[in-house]
């Protein structure tokens, strides 16, 4: 079964087609890179992925369970890190990640939220109003709510856009060991290098559509041949 599987994936905004006829399967297992300019729709597709918008066309599965139909089954089952700062500015960072098991009706969840505080370096901000803190601390805490309920599939949307290079590394190092222990991850990005660095499969997205679908290997080679047939990719 696939952990993801957009099927003729399309949206308008308007006249504007923002993702048109996208089929797509992701492994469980696979660290995946989705690409693309600024506008390619790597957001949008994220955004039906979460239910936080209609796709006009298509359909959206998690581990076979429909987005549209069954959203409260793919819901439980991924773990999505947007690209807003979203939070409550009254809640200290413990109280957000207690907020956000509650949501999935976890109450004892002490030991695993201290984990994950531990591994994104937030076990001293624990008791920090969110207001209080950096926009690179707040990013860790989005990242620490998307896992709280142990999501098999984690969806992170330019994490590391922006934030410093003591946050990248440790974020990477704490997914890629997710990643290892059999979590399926997605992630987007304008880099390609970062993609190259993680990713075992990369999709291109252009104004929205899979222009390169391959392995990271293969992808590079294409890129830097350039007698490639994708030669604007
Ligand atoms: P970026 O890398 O800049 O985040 P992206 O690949 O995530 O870009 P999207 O944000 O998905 O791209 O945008 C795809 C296209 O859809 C763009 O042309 C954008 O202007 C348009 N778009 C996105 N959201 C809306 C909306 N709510 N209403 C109208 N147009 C939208």
């Amino acid at each position: 079964m696939s952990a993801i599987e957009f099927k003729n994936l399309s949206k308008n905004y308007g006249p504007l087609l923002a993702l048109n006829d996208i089929n797509l399967s992701i492994e469980e297992g696979e660290f995946f890179g989705l690409l693309g300019p600024n506008g390619a729709g790597k957001t949008t597709l994220i955004s039906i992925l979460a239910g936080l918008c209609r796709p006009s066309h298509g359909h959206v599965k998690v581990m076979g369970h429909d987005v549209q139909t069954d959203f409260r089954a793919a819901r439980r089952l991924l773990g999505i890190v947007p690209q807003e700062l979203v939070f409550d500015p009254f809640f200290n960072v413990r109280e957000t990640l207690k907020f956000q098991s509650g949501y999935f009706g976890i109450n004892n969840n002490d030991a695993w939220i201290d984990e994950i505080m531990h591994h994104l370096g937030l076990t001293d901000k624990a008791d920090k109003n969110m207001r209080a803190l950096s926009g690179g601390m707040k990013r860790r805490v989005l990242v620490a709510q998307a896992l709280v309920h142990r999501p098999p599939v984690i969806v992170l949307d330019e994490p590391t856009a922006g934030v410093d290079v003591e946050l990248r590394q440790s974020l990477w190092k704490f997914i890629s060991r997710l990643n290892q222990e059999g979590h399926t991850i997605v992630l987007t990005t304008h880099y390609l290098e970062e993609a190259e660095q993680l990713c075992n499969r990369i999709a291109m997205l252009k104004k929205g559509q899979i222009v390169a679908l391959d392995s990271t290997a293969n992808l590079l080679k294409r890129v830097k041949n350039p007698n490639a047939k994708d030669g604007d990719l």
